[in-house]
């Protein structure tokens, strides 16, 4: 299956229309940093720490960290039903670094891809680099990679937006968003303003087949 045509996000814009809800699963790692970013693209930001936090959301962000502490964190806190219908009715996905390892097919199954973890090896544990991304602009991202993965095997439906090195760092399949890299820990919201538009238009979609 072939990935919607987004709309190209307005960099620095707040999104028109009413406010999206928007959960940062807030078991571990840096799930404030993403919120702060959110709030300025204009998201209504909810901590999800358990089911009932995913009520009414319209997008969903799984920050960076330590996958295998999410990992057993989705589970001890029973998260997955709720995280497998919300990705089943096509509301957006944004995973970084280990939120990018939890969609793998070796985890949730979210993308169609496998990701390899600390992949740049343990000399190169964090480092910053400027990468041309699909959809941003001209303007390259500075991207901050701390103990990142990439990604080592993906199918036919997953798209990429970035790659580093010949690797593959940020990557598109259908409603789920992902980077390697860390986009909260900038000032450059264009990174999060792809994954804003994807949530609008999931929206928008939503309630024009409600309306049906
Ligand atoms: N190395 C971590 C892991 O494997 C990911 C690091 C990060 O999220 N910054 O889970």
């Amino acid at each position: 299956m072939r990935s919607p045509i987004w709309p190209r996000p307005t960099p620095c814009s707040r999104t028109a229309g009413p406010e999206l809800r928007v959960g940062v699963l807030a078991l571990q790692g840096g799930f404030e940093a993403h919120a702060r970013i959110l709030r300025q693209l204009g998201a209504t930001v909810t901590e999800v720490r358990g089911a009932e936090d995913m009520d009414g959301l319209d997008g969903l962000v799984i920050p960076g960290g330590e996958s295998t502490t999410i990992a057993k964190g989705i589970e001890s806190s029973s998260l997955e039903p709720a995280l497998r219908s919300h990705h089943e009715a096509g509301r957006p996905i944004l995973g970084t670094c280990a939120g990018l390892i939890v969609c793998d097919s070796e985890h949730l199954g979210f993308l169609d891809a496998t990701a390899r973890r600390n992949a740049f090896g343990r000399q190169l544990q964090s480092f910053e680099a400027d990468l041309a991304i699909d959809g941003i602009g001209d303007e390259p991202l500075r991207a901050v990679f701390i103990r990142a993965p990439w990604i080592e095997r993906r199918g036919d439906g997953v798209e990429v937006l970035a790659s580093y090195e010949g690797h593959p760092v940020a990557v598109r399949e259908g409603a789920v968003l992902a980077s390697a890299f860390h986009p909260e820990l900038t000032d450059d919201p264009r990174f999060h303003a792809i994954f804003m538009a994807m949530t609008t238009s999931a929206r928008q979609r939503a309630g024009e087949e409600a309306a049906r």
